[in-house]
Formats: C-alpha cells, structure tokens, sequence
C-alpha cells in the first residue's frame, strides 16, 4: 500500500476492488481493495466506508 494511498483511506476516500463490486438497490457497495473497509459509492469514483449499520445481509439489527 503506498503512503499516498494510506492517508487517502484515512480520510474515508477508498478506491474498490472492481470484481467485489455490487449493486444492492441503491447504491454501488463493495471492499476498498486496500484497507479492506466495506465501501459504497457516493459519486464519481468517490467511495466511502460504509457504516455498521448499514452492512446489511447477515447481519439482522435488533430494532
Ligand atoms: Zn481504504
């Protein structure tokens, strides 16, 4: 991983691994193939982390 691309996944802009990326209903989602965060697409090549909350499958919220 170069430093460049450390500090970008620290400021939440990730860059995805192409094959893991799906379409979920509403947005892009996939893994940042760097830090391995889950990621979704909020623009032209402009991902960010997905929150916790909104992992989704298998991961049913209590309420
Ligand atoms: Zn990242």
């Amino acid at each position: 991983m170069s430093v460049f691309q450390a500090f970008a996944c620290m400021l939440n802009q990730h860059q995805p691994l192409r094959r893991d990326v799906t379409w979920n209903g509403r947005n892009y989602i996939g893994v940042c193939r760097h830090c391995d965060a889950r990621i979704e697409r909020i623009g032209r090549r402009r991902w960010r982390r997905r929150k916790s909350e909104d992992a989704g499958e298998g991961q049913p919220t209590p309420r």
